[in-house]
């Protein structure tokens, strides 16, 4: 996805939230967003590199003491690695929404982790989302028309194919009831090509059942949840209870691995109503979800 994600046209986002609230709003693209080229990233390269960046440079541009964070998906796993591992100390706040040291995903999502993509990987450098919409051949195709038989559940090739390559469900990443018609059609814009990278640490975190690093460096743990946590931050951590992408149980043994070191310091959240992307893009989520981030940067 991209930085724009988190403000769709048609529904009040949480950018509007946060500039009615008085915030001064930053968005990131770090290197695996659709608006760059791609790279095969890893989630350490992110955490190593793309968040300290980016963490300076807003301070360095605002002169501000502090940054306080809202991230999604990969994009929380990676800063909540780099708080882990002290590599931004100006954060007091992460607010984490789906997945952050620890991914447990549905037995069906493991299959296609430990056993698809080992097959895939000798073909293809990244998985390509618009296979859904695209005039591609061969194995591409085999995949989409694969993945378009088995979601019958909408007929808009982007959702089956983030489905299918993100998570298991009909769909995967939202409930259909959350989205306006507006946004479900944007969605076919915001997604991109995911690197094989990123699925080979995707899959070796969630055998160890922690993140993992997979290409050693001296600035990084090797396992991201077994040492006391080298930060001051606050995490607020936010679960979809239907998401099919990161199941809850991801947020819930981080919430346990932070309040074993830090006791009464952290905080959990489980959305009824919401899977994965919906936390941000439901039509209701700046009433029912936007006021509980909220509350948390202001704590
Ligand atoms: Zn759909």
């Amino acid at each position: 996805m991209r930085g724009e994600s988190f403000r769709p046209g048609g529904i009040r986002s949480l950018v509007d939230v946060l500039l009615d609230d008085g915030w001064d709003v930053w968005l990131f693209n770090w290197r695996g967003s659709i608006d760059l080229d791609p790279v095969p990233w890893t989630l350490d390269d992110v955490a190593l590199y793309d968040h300290p960046a980016a963490v300076r440079y807003v301070v360095a541009e605002t002169g501000a003491a502090a940054v306080k964070v809202i991230a999604h998906c990969q994009g929380s796993t990676t800063i909540c690695m780099a708080a882990v591992a002290g590599l931004v100390p100006e954060v007091t706040t992460i607010v984490s929404n789906g997945v952050s040291l620890h991914p447990h995903v549905p037995v069906a999502s493991r299959a296609k982790l430990h056993v698809l993509r080992p097959l895939l990987q000798s073909r293809e450098a990244y998985v390509d989302i618009a296979w859904g919409d695209g005039p591609e051949r061969g194995m591409r195709t085999l995949t989409r028309n694969a993945v378009r038989l088995w979601h019958f559940e909408c007929g808009n090739p982007t959702c089956n194919m983030a489905s299918f390559a993100l998570g298991s469900g009909h769909p995967a990443l939202w409930l259909h009831s959350n989205l306006t018609h507006t946004t479900h059609d944007w969605i076919r814009h915001e997604f991109g090509k995911i690197p094989m990278s990123f699925y080979a640490q995707l899959a070796a975190s969630e055998r160890a059942g922690q993140i993992m690093s997979i290409r050693p460096r001296p600035e990084l743990p090797t396992r991201y949840a077994t040492a006391p946590p080298q930060t001051q931050a606050r995490f607020a951590l936010f679960a979809g209870r239907h998401n099919r992408v990161f199941l809850p149980t991801s947020q819930k043994t981080t919430y346990a691995f932070l309040k074993r070191h830090q006791p009464g310091r952290h905080s959990l959240h489980v959305l009824d109503g919401y899977g994965h992307a919906d936390v941000f893009l439901g039509r209701h989520a700046h009433r029912e979800v936007f006021p509980k981030m909220l509350t948390e940067l202001h704590r």
